[in-house]
């Protein structure tokens, strides 16, 4: 066993931004590459099966028992933010709301938009999040990661990341990311700290802290994509940034306020799916099943989940 402290059968609900998922045979953070390497060969030993997990708020965990590791990154603790000339090198580990004090500290505009997403930033950059028309991997520099097999240090320049709308190259590999660089552009503070403000003030407006959820569920459909365009026309969608909402799709199924279970489609967003008293994994997925059928049967889109959900 390593001298780090795992803990066994850990409830993983306790950990979840939704309040779900059953027990985890082993739990461990995650503070350094000596702890993770230490980590890596226990599990190889033990031939386990591992998770990795930064803030856990976009990852739907089973109900059920997983009989492997969950490992949580949490590298930022002891560890300094590397600034460079044009750039700054984080900790994939830190929270996106502690990167926003070091911005507004340093004076860095542009991440002000990331504001009340409450995962880390290598959760971000693994989906390439985005909102209000903006996306992180149009910040990344480059992205350092540790293959999970052969321990080996990769790097990734931005172009290597093939990011796309949420998606990014690290979603097909085995690699856990360590490092992110990100570009730094100076800005005033008071604007910083006022935008920052308007965007968090946004989403309490929005009521996205209501109810624990995981975010929007759903990718927004890219119009570029689609076969049946001039069908949907029909319905008159609102098209913003080229997408149509999913939560607009959702909306006209008359969906809204529909419960399974403790799990409700939100009344005051369709694409959120809200834990309202005790959900299941189980509530959740079928009311994504539920919608994927009726957006499908009114307008011929297959809708695409943009959270993880983690079978086992
Ligand atoms: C109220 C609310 C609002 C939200 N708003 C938005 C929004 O506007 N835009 C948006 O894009 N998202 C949003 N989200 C979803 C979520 O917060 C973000 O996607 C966030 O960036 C996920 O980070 P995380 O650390 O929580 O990732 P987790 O949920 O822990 O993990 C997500 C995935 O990333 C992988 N992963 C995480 N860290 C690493 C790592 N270091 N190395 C390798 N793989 C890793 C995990 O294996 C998993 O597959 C919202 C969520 C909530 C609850």
């Amino acid at each position: 066993m390593p001298s780090l402290k795992i803990q066994r059968n850990f409830l993983l609900k306790n950990i979840s931004s939704i309040k779900i998922g059953g027990r985890a045979k082993y739990f461990v953070e995650i503070n350094s590459k000596k702890d993770l390497f230490e980590i890596l060969k226990w599990v190889k030993q033990k031939n386990l099966p591992i998770l990795i997990i930064g803030n856990a708020s976009n990852i739907l965990f089973s109900d059920g028992f997983f009989p492997g590791v969950v490992i949580r990154i949490k590298n930022s603790k002891n560890r300094k933010i590397i600034k460079k000339a044009k750039s700054v090198v984080v900790s994939s580990g830190m929270l996106i709301s502690d990167f926003l004090n070091y911005c507004l500290k340093n004076q860095w505009r542009g991440y002000e938009w990331l504001a009340g997403i409450p995962g880390t930033i290598g959760g971000a950059v693994f989906g390439n999040a985005g909102a209000y028309g903006q996306e992180i991997g149009n910040y990344v520099v480059s992205v350092e990661t540790i293959d999970i097999s052969t321990k080996k240090v990769k790097k990734y320049s931005n172009r290597e990341c093939h990011f796309a709308y949420r998606e990014s190259i690290f979603k097909a590999k085995n690699e856990i990311l360590w490092n992110v660089e990100l570009k730094t552009i100076k800005g005033k503070k008071e604007q910083i700290e006022k935008e920052i403000k308007n965007y968090f003030q946004e989403r309490i407006e929005k009521k996205n802290f209501l109810y624990p959820s995981l975010g929007c569920v759903f990718k927004n459909i890219l119009v570029e994509e689609l076969k049946n365009f001039e069908e949907i026309k029909k319905f008159n969608p609102p098209v913003r940034n080229g997408k149509i909402s999913a939560g607009w799709l959702i909306e006209q199924c008359g969906l809204k306020g529909k419960k399974i279970g403790g799990a409700m489609i939100a009344s005051f967003h369709a694409n959120f799916i809200v834990n309202i008293s005790n959900a299941s994994s189980q509530d959740v997925k079928k009311l994504i099943a539920l919608i994927k059928e009726k957006v499908s049967q009114k307008f011929n889109i297959q809708l695409k989940e943009e959270i993880i959900v983690f079978d086992y």
